[in-house]
C-alpha cells in the first residue's frame, strides 16, 4: 500500500514536541540509584547519546511522556507490544484476576486454559512449560537439551540474542560480557547466520558433543535478518543429521509473525522453542515448549529441574489467555503486514530517490531502518552499520514524535494498532529524519 503522503513540506513546518524537562531531572536523579539508571542496558541512550524519556502511559500506538508529549511508537516494548499497548481485554482480564489472589503457588485453571491455546497453536509443541521471562525460557531450553542428549555444546549465530543467560551470551558477538566463566563459555559456539556450509562444519568438528543448535528465526539484534530461503529447513536437516536438537528462539518472533511464529511461516518445525515477549500481553512471561518425549525429561517426571515462584502466575495467565484468544482473529497478521508494508513502501520511494545509504530489512511487523549501504545477512555485515548517523535520526525523530529503540541494530515493531493515518504521519516525519541525517549535514 502506497502511503498518500508526499513529503513536499519543508523541516521547519514540522512541529516540534516541548522540551522533556521533567524527564532529564529525573534521569539524572535515577541514575543515582539505579545503574545507568535503566533496569535493562537496551533501554538506556548509551548509543544515541542525551537523556532517557520517562513514560507515564502507553495506549494504542502511543507512548505519553511526564512532559505532556505523545510519540508514535516504533518501540513496541521491545516486542510484546503486537497489538498495540495496553488491549482493553487483557488489561481487564488482568484487573479481574488479580482481585482473587495475584500467587498462589499451587495449580489453578488459567494455566491449564493457556498451556491448550499454545499447544493448539503451534504445532512442535505438546507440553509446554512457563516461566517469567525469554532469559528464562532459553535458559531452561538450554539446560533440557543439555540433560536429553547427554551433551553439553551450544552453537549459536554469531551476533544473536537470547537473553542473559551465562551460556548463552558467552562471546555472542556485540554484546559482550564479563562474569562468565571460561569453562562455560567455551562450551558456546559460533557460527555464522545463514551459512549452512559453516554450520555443517561445526557440527562435523564437535561431532558428538552438539546438544543443540539455538538460533533465533529471524534474527532482531543484528538489523533484522530473514534467514536465507531454505536455510531454516537445511538447520533442521543438519541438526537430524548430527543427532542434536534445534531450539528456536521465538522470544520476538513468536505470536508476531503469525499464530504459529515463524515455525509457520517458514514451515519448520523445532525440537524446542522459546516464546516470551508479545506472549503475556504485556505481562511478564516466557514459556518453552516442544514433544512430549524431551519435555518428560523435566523434573519432577524426569531429570531435569526448572522452577520459578512466580511461573504460571494467575494474572500472566489471564493475560495470556485473552492475548491469545485476540490473536486468533486473522485479520491481526493481515493488518500488521498492511501497516508495515505501508510504512517500509514509502520510505522506501524515498531511499530509491535520493540513494541514501539506507536498508529496509522487514519480516511482517519485524522492522529496521539500517544505515548500511548493503543489505545484512549476518553479524560481520552488521559492523557496517553507521550507528552515528542512526544517532542524529533517532534524535530528529524522538523530537517529532517518533519513538524508534535506541538502537543502530535492534529490531523495532509495527503494532496492529498503528492506524493508516498513524503510519502516514510517521512516514512524513521519518522521510524528513532521512533527509536530515543525508542532506543537511
Ligand atoms: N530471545 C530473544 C530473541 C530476545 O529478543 C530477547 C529479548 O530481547 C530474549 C530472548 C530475552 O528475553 P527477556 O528480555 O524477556 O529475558
Amino acid at each position: 500500500m502506497q502511503s498518500k503522503n508526499t513529503n513536499t513540506g519543508t523541516l521547519k513546518e514540522l512541529r516540534k514536541h516541548a522540551p522533556a524537562v521533567k524527564s532529564r531531572e529525573l534521569a539524572e536523579e535515577i541514575e543515582k540509584l539505579i545503574p545507568g539508571g535503566v533496569n535493562s542496558p537496551f533501554r538506556s541512550f548509551e548509543e544515541v547519546g542525551g537523556h532517557t524519556i520517562f513514560f507515564d502511559r502507553a495506549d494504542g500506538a502511543y507512548l505519553f511522556d511526564i512532559d505532556g508529549n505523545k510519540y508514535i511508537d516504533f518501540l513496541g516494548a521491545w516486542g510484546p507490544a503486537i497489538l498495540g499497548h495496553s488491549p482493553k481485554a487483557v488489561v481487564e482480564a488482568c484487573k479481574k484476576v488479580i482481585e482473587l489472589g495475584p500467587v498462589f503457588g499451587s495449580p489453578h485453571t488459567l494455566e491449564l486454559e493457556f498451556a491448550r491455546k499454545i499447544t493448539r497453536a503451534v504445532p512442535s509443541i505438546e507440553m509446554v512449560r512457563l516461566v517469567n521471562s525469554g532469559t528464562e525460557a532459553v535458559m531452561s531450553a538450554v539446560r533440557l537439551a543439555r540433560g536429553f542428549t547427554g551433551k553439553e555444546i551450544i552453537v549459536m549465530a554469531e551476533g544473536g540474542y537470547h537473553g542473559h543467560s551465562d551460556s548463552v551470551l558467552a562471546s555472542n558477538g556485540h554484546r559482550t560480557s564479563g562474569g562468565i566463566p571460561n569453562a562455560t563459555a567455551s562450551n558456546t559456539v559460533l557460527v555464522a547466520f545463514n551459512d549452512l556450509e559453516s554450520l555443517r562444519d561445526c557440527l562435523s568438528k564437535h561431532s558428538n558433543s552438539v546438544a543443540a543448535v539455538l538460533l533465533e528465526p529471524v534474527p532482531g539484534s543484528m538489523g533484522v535478518i530473514p534467514p536465507a530461503p531454505g536455510y531454516l529447513d537445511g538447520v533442521r536437516k543438519l541438526c537430524d543429521e548430527f543427532n542434536c536438537l534445534f531450539i528456536l528462539d521465538e522470544v520476538l518472533t513468536g505470536f508476531r509473525l503469525a499464530l504459529g511464529g515463524a515455525q509457520e511461516l517458514y514451515g519448520v518445525k523445532a525440537d524446542l522453542t522459546c516464546y516470551g515477549k508479545g506472549l503475556g500481553g504485556g505481562m511478564p512471561i516466557g514459556a518453552f515448549g516442544g514433544s512430549e518425549k524431551i519435555m518428560r525429561h523435566l523434573q519432577p517426571i524426569g531429570d531435569v529441574y526448572q522452577a520459578g515462584t512466580f511461573s504460571g502466575n494467575p494474572v500472566t495467565m489471564a493475560g495470556g489467555c485473552a492475548m491469545l484468544e485476540l490473536l486468533s482473529a486473522p485479520a491481526v497478521y493481515e493488518t500488521l503486514e498492511s501497516r508495515a508494508a505501508q510504512l517500509f513502501s514509502a520510505i522506501q520511494v524515498e531511499i530509491d530517490r535520493h540513494e541514501y545509504p539506507v536498508q529496509l530489512p522487514r519480516v511482517g511487523s519485524m522492522i529496521a531502518i539500517v544505515f548500511s549501504s548493503k543489505p545484512v545477512r549476518n553479524f560481520q555485515d552488521s559492523k557496517a552499520i553507521d550507528s552515528k548517523r542512526f544517532a542524529k535520526f533517532f534524535h530528529f525523530l524522538l523530537e517529532r514524535g517518533v519513538y524508534l529503540p535506541p538502537s543502530s541494530v535492534d529490531a523495532a515493531c509495527v503494532s496492529a494498532a498503528h492506524s493508516v493515518d498513524d503510519i502516514d504521519e510517521a512516514v512524513d516525519i521519518i522521510n524528513r529524519g532521512l533527509s536530515f541525517v543525508f542532506d543537511r549535514t
